[in-house]
């Protein structure tokens, strides 16, 4: 660190050159992330409150007042109005959170949990920070939780289940309804994972999609995750957590001595309001129409992408069920695929079960995009 300090034009020239060697969404050539360009009503929202501290809410009673509404408008979404929970840092903090809900609502001697295999990996840091046994259960033939699997691995330190709405990889969404149902005749905590299919599942269903019930409608369910940085637009991190009743939060409640709330069961301390106040903006700003379309055009450019990689010779994985196109060749190994794809501009990623490429159409992919995507693909195979 210098002594003398730099004047702040030459800082901005500076930060533009690391800037400079950074992908972009608005590019197009990232093809595997969940995060996209945040909307510009989130970009401004959040800037409003970038002083304010959710671990302090005492002193920012009006970032607590919204967040408070934005967990009963998620609430909302996903089936039940009445549900408790917070804006965090993303899909990784809100299933630790879940799973520390459900090892301290039982606190036996080694819990376990069951997920299934294809679930992130975030549960494998919560497994090893909650001193949990991680159980994976085996997929089915469309890639989804296997419920033979499940009732195999229930023992009686069984303290959660894991069912996925939107898998990191593949999209899929897991028979939460049968799932629902295990859990709730033996007594056990169900949490739903919709980090990525939580703001596009319910907003497909209204456009007539047919996909399966995964929300608070389930009377097994007890906590869901749901990200706003990923299908809901808001910028990083943003990340949500509701459960079915405030007991959960409650059981991992820890007393604060020099804030001005007594009790605190989030991960993180200093918490920013910023992330709420970009996640209200935004669904009040679109509301369920925006969502509905933003949903909806995924889904198309997602289908015409289906149907470009069978025509340059591909092989699908499985169909799209949400905005995730999985494809292989049986000729030329996926690494190479990546490889040359990657020589083309693409940031492409890999699926892992089964090997795959794996495109995420997120919002920020236009057709324009795909239709180049596809060109460099049909070239790949000497189209
Ligand atoms: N859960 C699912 C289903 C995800 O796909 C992801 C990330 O892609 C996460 C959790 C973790 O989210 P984050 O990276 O925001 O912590």
């Amino acid at each position: 660190m210098e002594d003398k300090g730099i004047p702040k034009e030459q800082i901005y020239q500076m930060l533009r050159k690391y800037k400079e060697k950074d992908l972009t969404h608005r590019s197009g050539r990232i093809l595997g992330s969940m995060c996209t360009c945040p909307h510009p009503v989130g970009i401004r929202a959040y800037s409003m409150f970038l002083e304010s501290n959710l671990g302090d809410p005492g002193l920012f009673p009006g970032t607590k007042a919204m967040e408070d509404e934005v967990i009963t408008m998620l609430g909302g979404l996903l089936g039940k109005n009445n549900v408790h929970g917070h804006i965090i840092t993303g899909g990784t903090e809100a299933n630790l959170m879940a799973m520390r809900a459900a090892r301290n609502m039982r606190r036996i001697k080694d819990p376990e949990i069951i997920v299934p295999r294809s679930a992130h990996f975030s549960f494998k840091k919560a497994a090893d920070m909650l001193c949990l046994d991680l159980k994976m259960a085996e997929l089915d033939e469309n890639y989804r939780m296997d419920l033979s699997s499940v009732e195999k691995l229930i023992s009686d330190n069984t303290v959660a289940i894991v069912g996925v709405a939107g898998t990191t990889e593949l999209g899929k969404i897991d028979p939460i309804e049968d799932i629902s149902k295990i859990c709730m005749e033996k007594d056990i905590y169900l949490h739903v994972d919709a980090a990525f299919g939580g703001y596009s599942i319910p907003f497909l269903k209204e456009a007539g999609y047919d996909l399966p019930e995964f929300d608070f409608t389930l009377p097994g369910v007890s906590s869901i995750t749901i990200d706003p940085h990923k299908m809901g637009l808001a910028p990083i991190p943003t990340g949500g957590i509701l459960f079915r009743e405030r007991k959960y939060l409650e059981a991992m409640a820890i007393e604060t001595p020099y804030l001005t709330e007594d009790l605190q069961s989030t991960i993180v301390g200093t918490r920013t309001g910023a992330a709420t106040a970009a996640t209200w903006a935004l669904l009040k700003h679109l509301g369920k129409e925006g969502y509905r379309e933003v949903a909806t055009s995924c889904m198309e450019i997602t289908y015409k992408l289906a149907e470009g990689v069978k025509e340059a010779g591909f092989e699908l994985v499985t169909e799209p069920e949400l905005n995730i196109v999985p494809f292989y060749s049986p000729d030329i190994p996926v690494k190479e695929i990546a490889r040359r794809l990657e020589a083309k501009g693409w940031a492409v990623s890999l699926a892992s079960y089964p090997q795959a490429i794996r495109v995420i159409v997120m919002p920020h992919l236009k057709e324009e995009h795909i239709d180049s995507f596809l060109e460099d693909l049909r070239t790949i195979k000497g189209i």
